[in-house]
């Protein structure tokens, strides 16, 4: 226990320290190159641990790692998956992690200089870690616990298992990848090196949540050319893509935006408009958990173009999609037991389970469509991609107990 609450604080200090900041749009793989610093880091201390079959891919910047099987058992191989990168939304760079220990409540000091203080009105959930021992930043930056817990996690679980021949288990697969805050969907993961049958992604938030189902996402983008006439003589004739670009936004319900949505309510974004009198770009996207839903909402978006298109000419407008995802919900729903270990294993580690629907995508949204069931699990962290990010160390220790718990399920009922 003790061991793991060391284990795991000095190995997310220390991965929170090597800026890992992706980048959007940048059409390389991996988007940037600091990535490698904490992938080589990893990679080392795998080999270090005693892991097997540790590889990594130069050229992708992904990171594997095997645990074989000690049991007579026929057990299949469980995957883990963690991302090395952090989000580009906050700086990355100087982290400055420290630990404030046996939390008792109220505001937190993060930068006496700069007066940055945490206030616990403005985040409540610090209200859940009383006690505990929490791994902040000095508020200028990004911790980066999504999703270097995670990392520090799996680390200290894989290192345990080696460690503890006794405990019999099945095959362990790790993998580290990269450019999962930019969409990289863990493209590149080679699905027959890594050797899973079942995989999870841990990068949830708090302690006990799991993720098996996500949005079905995709981006409705629709280009209008308008006619630019002088304004003075442009009655009858002048059709300004500013304002046609307008009355599309406005045919969107009102009720169905993402501030007006929560749960399993699925919504229309219009995330981006640039546009003048001759042309405008109007980007909507497009988000919901149920599939019939989801097909509904497209056939929407193409109504309400098709509708323009009547009134103003249809040479006027493009409309295509792109940047889409589907729910995990399909491929794991074969594949139910996964859950109810994970369920099991999270009870017998004293944690309350809490499956709700992911309103977004993960990588393992990617992965599951690729025939790799691929549900998510907490990594630990809280407020992530922002400067008030947060890790309470005894949230990494229990997700090592957790994993420790699911190894034996799997155990169990082979
Ligand atoms: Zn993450």
């Amino acid at each position: 226990m003790d061991r793991f609450y060391e284990k795991t604080r000095d190995r997310l200090i220390e991965y929170a320290k090597i800026d890992t900041g992706s980048l959007p749009n940048t059409g390389r793989t991996p988007s940037t190159d600091n990535q490698f610093d904490l992938a080589r880091v990893l990679f080392k201390e795998l080999k270090d641990i005693g892991a097997s079959d540790v590889y990594l891919d130069e050229k992708n910047c992904i990171v594997y790692g095997n645990i074989p099987s000690n049991s007579k058992k026929d057990i299949m191989p469980i995957g883990y998956i963690a991302h090395m990168d952090v989000s580009p939304d906050v700086k990355s760079s100087d982290v400055k992690p420290w630990v404030y220990e046996n939390y008792q409540g109220g505001d937190i000091v993060l930068n006496k200089e700069l007066n940055i203080v945490m206030e616990e009105a403005l985040y409540p959930n610090l209200k859940n870690y009383i006690g505990m021992d929490i791994v902040f930043t000095d508020g200028t930056t990004l911790l980066g616990g999504d999703d270097k817990a995670a990392i520090s996690t799996l680390m200290t679980f894989a290192e345990y298992l080696i460690e503890h021949p006794e405990i019999e288990h099945g095959p362990i697969r790790l993998a580290f990848t990269p450019d999962e805050e930019v969409g990289g969907l863990a493209k590149d993961l080679d699905l027959e090196r890594f050797g899973a049958k079942l995989a999870y992604t841990i990068d949830g938030d708090y302690v006990g949540t799991i993720n098996y189902e996500t949005f079905n996402a995709t981006e409705a983008m629709v280009s209008i050319e308008g006619l630019s006439v002088h304004p003075g003589t442009a009655k009858g004739v002048m059709i300004n893509a500013v304002d046609v670009g307008v009355e599309l936004i406005n045919m969107l319900p009102l009720n169905e935006r993402p501030y007006t949505t929560e749960g399993r309510e699925g919504y229309y974004h219009s995330h981006y408009f640039k546009g003048n009198c001759e042309h405008a770009d109007v980007d909507i996207l497009i988000r919901d958990h149920d599939n019939d839903e989801f097909q509904r909402r497209i056939d929407f978006i193409n109504s309400c173009v098709e509708k323009l298109a009547e009134k103003y000419g249809k040479e006027r407008f493009s409309l295509t999609y792109s940047n889409g995802y589907r729910s995990m919900l399909n491929v794991v729903k074969p594949h139910m037991y996964m859950i109810d270990y994970l369920e099991n294993a999270m009870k017998s580690a004293g944690v309350t389970p809490s499956i709700t629907p992911f309103r977004g995508g993960t990588d393992g949204s990617a992965i599951s469509h690729r025939g790799l069931p691929c549900p998510n699990i907490s990594a630990g962290y809280e407020n992530g991609h922002s400067r008030f990010e947060f890790v309470p160390i005894q949230s990494m220790v229990k997700n090592v107990e957790i994993l420790i718990k699911l190894t034996d399920e799997f155990v169990k009922n082979a």
